[in-house]
């Protein structure tokens, strides 16, 4: 298990997509969402619980104040008051419904920071910018625990700076926000200690667990820590046959599932698809962008070669366009990232790293350029769009046998009418006023 060179570590996130990560990457630490946290729209449910009911910390409910989250979703009704006293969760909620809330409060609520460099709790997550991103929820929700350290770890940095971090025990972080690859370098070097680790939590669980080289260093990591702790996972999608897979790393978890995957349709969400040939594509993308209004777009695309390519053009036609795939530098990847959050473009191309779990709330419109490749790859992907209830459009390209085979299995596992794109559609119906 040892002699691997920890910098050539896999990175899983896209199997057309591998290519070797070079570079050092500065990680900007201070969270640059750019975003205007009073803009959040509350959540309209039927039940009328506040957060004040959860028990919270003061600390935490001045912060959910200031981010403006007025009633807690759903699944956070659910799982908060069971998550904050320890207990095991197991939990299937639709995209953009606030599972990042679930395990970062609960986590902050039962965390006690020390300076003795005790790592308290690891979330384990597919992709860099997903870990990025979740590493920003820690700093909005913990801005009055100003003793709370929370840092990512994932390929495409120097291992070495992580390896200074955990061995200084005044910088060494409470809670460590990383993908599987990197962390387990770190536990197989002897560099991180889990022992001290009281959550565990993995978001995106199915995605990790599914993939046999991200399971086995979940699963080394889990190893490295104590039998006694909380673990939680997260994910829009549970397949039952992966249940029972997360189950075995729990102890009698409360399990949340979405047994009606009819139930996982976003309804805010305008769903389309159209017919044509690969060689139409670009056109009808054109004609797409000049006629549909949007605050932001994200264009799925199956390849890093496509996705450069889809940019460079749309950048030659003067479209506000920028990439994210797997053959940028890390750097670069999470800069990307964070311009398109802060609204500096409007137009993302992106592969399927960019398919589940990032939040940006300003994207209303979903393209798959090219088809995804599964029913569950579609509904993380549409569901970048329509997040926290808000209106959105889908549209899906239809251009060979196997895409219609896609387009059948969703509508029919999800019971969602998938129609041909009409002629002209009322921009009131997927934007947000
Ligand atoms: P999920 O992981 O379920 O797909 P996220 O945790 O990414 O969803 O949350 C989606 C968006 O909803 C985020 O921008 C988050 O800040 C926002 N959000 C979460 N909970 C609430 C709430 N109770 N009120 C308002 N907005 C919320
Ligand atoms: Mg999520």
């Amino acid at each position: 298990m040892s002699g691997h060179d920890n910098e050539d570590l896999i990175d899983y996130e896209d199997e057309h997509d591998v290519v070797p990560n070079g570079g050092a990457a500065a990680v900007d630490t201070n969270g640059a969402t750019g975003e205007d946290d009073k803009e959040k729209k509350s959540f309209t449910g039927i039940h009328s619980t506040g957060f004040r009911d959860f028990l919270l910390k003061a600390e935490l409910l001045r912060a959910i104040t200031d981010l403006g989250f007025e009633h807690p979703s759903e699944v956070q009704q659910e799982c908060i008051p069971q998550a904050v006293l320890g207990m095991d969760i197991l939990c299937q909620a639709k995209s953009g419904h606030g599972k990042t809330a679930v395990f970062v409060l609960a986590t902050l609520q039962q965390l006690e920071p020390t300076d003795d460099g005790q790592v308290k709790a690891i979330v384990l997550c597919h992709t860099r910018e997903l870990a990025y991103q979740i590493r920003n929820e820690y700093t909005r929700f913990a801005k009055y625990m100003p003793e709370v350290r929370v840092n990512t770890f994932y390929g495409g940095t120097p291992i070495s700076k992580d390896a200074e971090l955990l061995r200084d025990k005044k910088k060494c972080p409470h809670i460590i926000v990383a993908t599987p690859g990197r962390l387990n370098a770190l536990v197989r070097d002897k560099i991180l200690d889990a022992k001290n680790v009281k959550h565990f939590v993995l978001d995106e669980c199915d995605k990790m667990l599914e993939q046999l080289d991200m399971r086995r260093d979940v699963q080394e990591i889990f190893r490295a820590t104590p039998h006694h702790k909380q673990v939680m996972m997260f994910s829009a999608t549970l397949a039952k046959e992966i249940r029972v897979t997360c189950k075995k790393f729990m102890n009698a978890p409360l399990e949340i599932f979405v047994d009606d995957e009819t139930k996982l349709t976003l309804h805010g969400l305008q769903q389309h698809y159209v017919k044509l040939e690969e060689a139409a594509k670009n056109r009808k993308l054109n004609d797409l962008l000049d006629t549909l209004e949007f605050n932001q777009v994200v264009i799925f695309v199956k390849s890093v070669a496509r996705c450069q390519e889809l940019d460079k053009l749309l950048q030659s036609c003067n479209f506000p366009s920028i990439s994210i795939h797997s053959g940028l530098q890390q750097e670069e990847r999470i800069s990307r990232y964070s311009a398109f959050k802060a609204f500096e473009k409007r137009i993302l191309v992106a592969t399927d790293i960019f398919g589940r779990g990032i939040d940006v709330e300003r994207v209303n419109i979903v393209i798959n350029y090219d088809s995804p490749p599964d029913a569950d790859s579609y509904l993380h992907r549409v569901g970048r769009a329509g997040r926290f209830g808000t209106k959105g459009l889908a549209v899906t390209f239809v251009s060979s046998e196997s895409d219609q085979g896609v387009l059948d299995a969703i509508q029919s596992r999800f019971e969602v009418a998938i129609s041909d794109l009409p002629e002209h559609i009322d921009s009131s119906t997927y934007m947000t006023s």
